[in-house]
């Protein structure tokens, strides 16, 4: 008998679990050099030196990202039949020694390289070829990162950063990544001491203000589906929730629909749409004329307007 079978759902959250552990690496490497950078300008030497000493760090962000990515295919094929992940010769089977049954896991998986083909065999639709060449890609990074250590070596933390919101986007296209980011933090080791999330809301504007800053505008359009080339706006709530701790400015929510008497501004962090009034904001200098009703703040220089 064979037992401890595993579920789809148990291999889709472990596969989100590396990719928040791997985005959590790379992620602070990114808002620390942001931040550093908002006190004083950067040179050039010394950017190359922060890399070089991150280096091995990011390359383990990709190692895991790549794990999260070999789950999340099983979790695919597991959903048809277990069953089917099982590799090897018959006779290279495991014993049941003591007549309780084998765990699931005592068993051969199959190889990371056949995933793909296995997956598009036993399912209706088969995955992209943006896809498979992504996870060949990523693959071959990956053993090479595992097996040798050459110092020319090298994966960037925004190409990490890239890699992960496309591969959560092939793999879970329902899903947002920004919810998902959300739910870690929400749950992550450090609340389960402080009993309380009220930070989470502002660690993530935070991060992905860095990430919206990072990317260029069809990465934009691609995975957050806005348009960074269009006039940009502060959210009103992700300023709220960020200042309840440090200064951020989110400027990162565009009017929705993008008409002159539009009244909702959406934010692809957050989610929402903030009600609007077109007033001329009570700043001096400040053109603005898009004021959050619920916060009662200019959205282009933050502003309060009481
Ligand atoms: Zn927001
Ligand atoms: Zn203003």
């Amino acid at each position: 008998m064979i037992k401890d079978i595993p579920n789809s759902d148990e291999f889709e959250s472990a596969a989100k679990a590396q990719f928040d552990f791997a985005w959590d690496i790379v992620i602070s490497f990114l808002i620390t050099l942001d931040e550093a950078g908002q006190y004083a300008d950067i040179e050039e030497e010394d950017e190359k030196a922060f890399w070089e000493t991150a280096r091995q760090r990011v390359l383990t962000s990709l190692i895991i990202a790549q794990q999260g990515v070999e789950l999340a295919i099983k979790g695919k094929i597991v959903s048809i039949s277990p069953y089917i992940l099982i590799s090897g010769n018959h006779s290279e089977w495991p014993k049941d020694k003591d007549g309780t049954g084998m765990s699931f896991s005592d068993f051969r998986s199959i190889d990371a390289q056949d995933l793909i083909k296995v997956h598009d065999n036993v399912h209706e639709e088969n995955f992209d070829d943006g896809f498979s060449e992504l996870f060949e890609k990523l693959r071959k990074l990956r053993n090479k990162a595992m097996h040798t250590v050459d110092t020319k070596l090298s994966v960037s933390a925004q190409e990490v950063v890239i890699i992960l919101l496309e591969v959560h986007e092939y793999l879970y296209p329902d899903d947002s990544w920004v919810s998902t980011r959300r739910e870690f933090l929400n749950d992550s080791p450090a609340t389960q001491l402080f009993f309380d999330t009220d930070h989470v809301e502002g660690l993530v504007a935070k991060e992905f203000l860095t990430v919206f800053k990072l990317l260029t505008s069809s990465q934009v359009k691609r995975f957050f589906k806005i348009d960074k080339r269009q006039r940009l706006y502060i959210c009103p709530e992700c300023k709220y929730e960020g200042e309840k701790y440090e200064m951020i400015e989110p400027k990162y929510a565009v009017l929705q629909p993008n008409t002159p008497e539009s009244e909702h501004l959406f934010c692809f962090v957050c989610g929402g749409l903030h009600q609007v009034s077109r007033a001329n904001c009570n700043i001096d200098d400040c053109p603005g004329n898009v004021i959050s009703d619920e916060y009662v703040c200019c959205c282009t220089c933050g502003e309060s307007q009481d």
